[in-house]
């Protein structure tokens, strides 16, 4: 018997994840020098990890030989205190991803159904995909907006999860507070919807779901470590959501699902309220400088209100490659259904720059 044939159903033709490429491997592929390579393809902060967070990562590795507190309780709590809820209304996940594929674990099973956007970050659908269930994809509306009236009348008796994110990636667009309320208290009793928030701190006024979870609302929050706190390479993220999905939440995950490092790092990061609010400025300057420089070309664009922004470039895989040539590494979308597009990190204003010339001359051929 080959391995294959020993495999799970599903898991053969599980789709793999394509993660933007790390600087020294283009470097070694291109025979290129990585100190010219800048990378915009994985929403990474420019401004680096949190600073409180990387000092607090530093301590903790000296005791990097104790398991970590497997409940996160200093973390957890200072959540509870920021956001006015119970210590029981957050889980800790190794990357907000890690909490996706747990709510998986949680609700989903084969025969049921989750329902998302077409062009949506594509870890929802290798989620409902590996747990057996049927992914339901609703078309975006006019300039990629979202239509969570679709999202709702996709609702069938075998829903469990809806996914949304707003800012969506990989189009940036974001959904008002009135438009996801209205959603989730239109939601049968037997629908979940999971609201990812990976880039609400970029928003000036992120919508707040707090009062529809007080009101018994069936919605959990996800937010991560890895964009405005700068810290993608420890992989952390939280939940928030009533005690009781909370609860359940936690029974599908390992007992020291992150490392000790990661949460001390987190947990200090919450304080680094002046990098935040930084880097939140200056995203809104890099957004606003990408979409001048796209104007400027003639380039057709989604504006963007997480930390990237999406540009038309025709053929977005062979303009992906003309820029990677030139060491610039972006993202090609070819794989959420949108060939003609791009989606570029917002870096620094000097690493924008170099973006804009670059691109410049890579649509010009
Ligand atoms: C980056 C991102 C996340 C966060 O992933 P982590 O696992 O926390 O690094 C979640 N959702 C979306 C839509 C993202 O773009």
């Amino acid at each position: 018997m080959t391995f294959a044939e020993l495999a799970n159903p599903g898991i053969l033709t599980q789709p793999v994840y394509e993660p933007g490429k790390p600087i020294e491997t283009v470097a070694r592929e291109l025979g290129l020098d990585p100190a010219g390579i800048i990378k915009l393809a994985s929403n990474e902060n420019p401004r680096g990890p949190s600073p409180r967070g990387l000092a607090a990562a530093q301590r903790a590795l000296a005791e990097a030989h104790l398991y970590p507190d497997g409940g996160y309780y200093a973390l957890r709590q200072k959540l509870a205190a920021r956001l006015g809820l119970g210590l029981e209304q957050f889980v800790i996940g190794d990357g907000s991803n890690e909490l996706l594929e747990l709510l998986g674990h949680a609700f989903l099973s084969p025969g049921k159904e989750c329902v998302m956007h077409r062009s949506a970050f594509v870890v929802y659908k290798l989620v409902t995909l590996m747990f057996g269930a049927t992914p339901v994809e609703v078309p975006l509306g006019p300039g990629l907006r979202q239509d969570l009236p679709a999202l709702l009348a996709a609702v069938t008796p075998r829903t469990r999860l809806v996914f949304l994110a707003s800012p969506a990636n990989p189009t940036g667009v974001a959904s008002s507070a009135e438009e996801i309320s209205a959603l989730v208290r239109a939601l049968p009793p037997h629908v979940i919807l999971v609201m990812d928030e990976a880039y609400a701190e970029y928003l000036e006024n992120p919508p707040d779901l707090r009062p529809l979870i007080a009101e018994g609302r069936k919605v959990v929050c996800l937010r991560t470590f890895s964009k405005i706190y700068g810290l993608a390479a420890l992989r952390i993220g939280y939940g928030y959501a009533a005690a009781e999905l909370i609860a359940i939440v936690q029974r599908a995950r390992q007992p020291f699902n992150v490392n000790a490092i990661a949460a001390a790092a987190a947990t200090a990061a919450l304080d680094d309220e002046e990098f935040v609010a930084d880097c939140r400025r200056e995203n809104f300057a890099g957004l606003a400088q990408l979409a001048a420089g796209f104007q400027a070309l003639g380039l057709e664009f989604v504006p963007g209100h997480g930390n990237f922004q999406l540009v038309k470039v025709g053929d977005g895989l062979a303009v992906f490659d003309a820029l990677q040539r030139r060491g610039v590494i972006t993202r090609p979308v070819k794989g959420y259904g949108l060939p003609e597009w791009l989606r570029v990190t917002v870096g620094t204003p000097a690493q924008n720059t170099r973006l804009l010339a670059e691109l410049a001359a890579a649509v010009s051929r």
